[in-house]
């Protein structure tokens, strides 16, 4: 990573942020007012109660790419989570951003991801269909706002408004409308904060790498096709002459950390300068603009689009990716089914939030209710649950071994 310039370090939350950095003393605050905290700052506590929330834990079996059962050294949603984490603290601190908040959101932003990953969340959001749909950003947003059975004086977590802010990334005009202050920007088009722009695009850098490594460890991408993408050889290819007997697994790291460490400075390089050229003096002022400061400059841009769309040709439209998703989306319809018509096959909690969801308004009520008890699921355990309600003998076929 490029030597952020010697300005002075903040020390703690607060002290040493850029005036347009969110900061907790002049923020929107919480739903629910609660006393401060001796000694840990309101962002820090937004972490802290991600970290202890049910669905940070059950992160750890949910699908990035691979299904949870490939093999134990692939990527997790935890995982991810926490190297997007990672990415997006560097570069707060570089920024003299709010390092707290960035994690927090980092840390929460893939929370409503039901299981087997974008193949889950298209099947749900299929079956929701004639029910509003289903959406992960949102689902990630009602977790923490409504499903979290935490505490005895409110639903939910009751994050400040920053940090829902950057857990809703994306978000339908329609939904907008319902969701009161946080919805506001999508209509109006304006942009979050830097720290949830900030944790945007280091989940992008961060998927696009890790993928990489996975794809690789996998056998699904090979270097020699890897090296058709400019960010990928222009790392590797020096490494490999430089160290012809070096082990592969050593050079396939080093050549990773070195696109992180190029897309990463860039990305700070990038964001400073569009810092300078707009100089906004307040969060609020972030707001308002009509394009996201975090940004990368063009040319590595399009070397990282390339790397995506590589990605997406080679890895995540790969058959045996596309056979096990869409494997992994049949037994999500099927399941989702069996609970519409038996609520009482979930367990008594989510059948009773059913029935009192029906009883207020009606059959999408009852829908919803099965969509969030789905979305909680491990990959796991959505198996183990079809296999107790569907078919005893289903899989995903032949294992693979990292
Ligand atoms: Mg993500």
């Amino acid at each position: 990573m490029k030597k952020a310039r010697s300005r002075r370090r903040p020390t703690t939350a607060g002290a040493g942020l850029a005036p347009f950095a969110a900061c907790a003393e002049s923020g929107r605050g919480r739903q629910y007012p609660e006393p401060t905290h001796a000694w840990r700052g309101e962002f820090q506590r937004d972490r802290d109660r991600v970290i202890h929330s049910g669905g940070f834990r059950r992160l750890v079996y949910k699908t990035q790419v691979f299904i949870n059962h490939e093999g134990d050294l692939y990527r997790t949603r935890l995982t991810h989570s926490l190297e997007v984490a990672q990415i997006a603290r560097t570069v707060a601190r570089a920024l003299h951003l709010n390092e707290d908040l960035a994690e927090a959101i980092a840390l929460a932003h893939d929370l409503g991801h039901p299981p087997f990953g974008h193949a889950g969340e298209a099947a749900l959001d299929e079956c929701m269909k004639p029910w509003g749909g289903f959406e992960h950003n949102l689902q990630s947003l009602r977790l923490v706002d409504e499903l979290e059975d935490r505490y005895l004086a409110f639903a939910g977590l009751n994050l400040c408004f920053e940090t829902r802010e950057g857990i809703l990334k994306h978000c339908s005009r329609r939904n907008a409308r319902r969701l009161g202050a946080v919805g506001e920007r999508f209509l109006l088009r304006q942009q979050p904060g830097l720290e949830a722009q900030v944790v945007n695009l280091a989940d992008e850098i961060a998927y696009n790498n890790h993928d990489v490594d996975d794809g690789l460890r996998s056998g699904l991408l090979s270097e020699q096709a890897l090296e058709a993408v400019p960010l990928f050889r222009r790392h590797h290819v020096p490494l490999l002459d430089a160290h012809p007997a070096a082990s592969r697994r050593a050079l396939i790291h080093e050549t990773i950390r070195g696109m992180i460490n190029e897309v990463v400075s860039d990305m700070v390089a990038t964001t400073a300068a569009n810092i300078a050229a707009h100089a906004p003096a307040s969060i609020d002022e972030v707001r308002a603009l009509t394009a996201p400061l975090v940004a990368l400059s063009p040319a590595t841009r399009t070397a990282h689009r390339a790397l995506k769309r590589f990605l997406h040709r080679h890895l995540y439209r790969h058959e045996r990716v596309l056979h096990l998703t869409s494997r992994a989306q049949e037994m999500l319809k099927e399941l989702f089914a069996c609970y519409m018509n038996s609520p009482e096959a979930m367990p008594v909690e989510h059948a009773m939030r059913a029935l009192l969801q029906e009883s207020e308004c009606g059959e999408a009520g009852r829908a919803r209710a099965v969509a969030d008890y789905l979305a909680g699921m491990t990959d796991r355990y959505a198996l183990s649950e079809y296999r107790r309600l569907v078919d005893a003998t289903a899989d995903f076929g032949q294992q693979q071994h990292a």
